[in-house]
């Protein structure tokens, strides 16, 4: 049987793949089974956020492997104490707790503002509050924040306590917080999976205030927008405002899976011991992995992420078959005349992998793409748009 085969006879048949077997690569080049090159404009799906097997991620990993893989949560390891450090003094968050995967960061996320809310003002202050065409994971209490009705069908009961509304419209929080029992609100500054859109700083600002005023904790979710992903290290950095808790995950890791939940001021000390945890959460390798991922996010990298972007933005705009563009950073979703699911098909055939989101395709490059290779890459989006 050939792997294709395989893979509909033993895999669980969740995910829909492109016909294309990935063997090995190098930066933004991913090379297939029959030795076919593509240049790599998903990253994964934002996670391998200086490309395929860079040298200096590699011996940050191979650095950590020769010394210890894991050792649980029972003893101290170096990595994961000064990479929760590197992630307050970078943002002026307070705490971090470190899971494996984006869902867990938002899971925990939850906890901390139900905790938070609940001591403070009694069980009956447990909503969270989301917002339609968000996305924030697959564990059943994160399908129930993410405000996508499909995604819930034939999966409930889902976790309870959840309301989503629309982004703009403040009439929703502002009745739950009435009511007493509004917790938190919970955003994507740009909605990725729902179609790379980013929220109106207006409103943006409006809800910010509105949870300053009200002592409702703010969570921004930046698992997909983070770690450099939109031209600053979070998206929320591109709103000037302060989050009460920040989730993040996919890029952090570079390519190992790595989530965390960053705790602002109202909340470090919100979890008590056994309030919560994780077996493998902290991992050295992964955390050795995210430190040389952070450590290489500085204002030099930040300007050339917005320079690239700027070159796709100018590139795609106004380009025949293409009929808008949105994102931020190297975070964009391009509106096709045709269907996005062909235009990812041609780009496959033409040596590109993009990706999509709801009726847009989606590019999500490593953050140091090199310039040639993503005009070679633009340049065949381009064409196979205008055919
Ligand atoms: C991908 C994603 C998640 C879920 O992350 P997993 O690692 O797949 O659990 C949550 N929120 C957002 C915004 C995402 O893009």
């Amino acid at each position: 049987m050939d792997l294709k085969e395989l893979d509909s006879k033993y895999i669980a048949g969740t995910y829909k793949r492109f016909p294309i077997t990935a063997v090995s690569g190098k930066g933004s080049v991913i090379v297939d089974d029959t030795g076919k090159e593509y240049i790599d404009m998903g990253s994964g799906i934002g996670v391998t956020s200086f490309g395929i097997s860079d040298d200096t991620w590699k011996q940050a990993v191979i650095d950590q492997l020769s010394l210890i893989q894991h050792t649980s949560n029972l003893y101290y390891t170096r990595p994961c104490i000064e990479l929760a450090q590197m992630l307050c003094e970078k943002t002026g968050m307070k705490k971090v707790f470190f899971s494996n995967s984006g869902a867990e960061a938002n899971e925990c996320a939850i906890k901390a503002a139900r905790k938070y809310a609940s001591v403070k003002y009694g069980n009956d202050r447990c909503v969270i509050a989301t917002l339609h065409n968000s996305f924030h994971g697959r564990t059943l209490t994160t399908l129930a924040a993410t405000g996508q009705d499909h995604y819930h069908e034939l999966f409930t009961p889902l976790t309870a306590g959840f309301v989503s509304f629309d982004a703009g419209d403040m009439s929703v929080p502002e009745e739950l917080c009435k009511a007493g029992t509004l917790a938190a609100v919970m955003i994507e500054c740009i909605q990725g999976e729902g179609g790379v859109i980013p929220l109106d700083p207006e409103f943006v600002h409006a809800l910010s205030e509105f949870c300053a005023a009200n002592d409702v904790l703010l969570i921004v979710d930046e698992v997909q927008t983070g770690n450099g992903r939109t031209g600053k290290l979070y998206a929320y950095m591109n709103y000037g405002i302060t989050p009460d808790i920040v989730s993040t995950a996919k890029g952090l890791g570079g390519g190992l899976p790595l989530g965390a939940t960053l705790l602002g001021g109202k909340c470090e000390n919100v979890f008590a011991f056994g309030d919560h945890g994780s077996t493998f959460g902290g991992n050295p390798v992964v955390c050795a992995a995210a430190i040389s991922v952070l450590s290489r996010i500085d204002d030099a990298l930040l300007a050339d992420v917005r320079k690239k972007s700027a070159f796709i933005f100018d590139s795609l705009s106004g380009a025949s078959g293409v009929e808008s563009v949105s994102g931020m950073g190297l975070m964009i979703g391009i509106k096709t005349k045709k269907a996005a699911s062909e235009v990812v098909a041609g780009c496959i055939e033409k040596g590109v992998l993009c990706l999509t989101a709801k009726d847009k395709v989606r590019l999500l490059p490593a953050l140091n793409i090199d310039d040639e290779l993503l005009k070679k890459a633009i340049d065949i989006i381009k064409e196979v748009c205008e055919n």
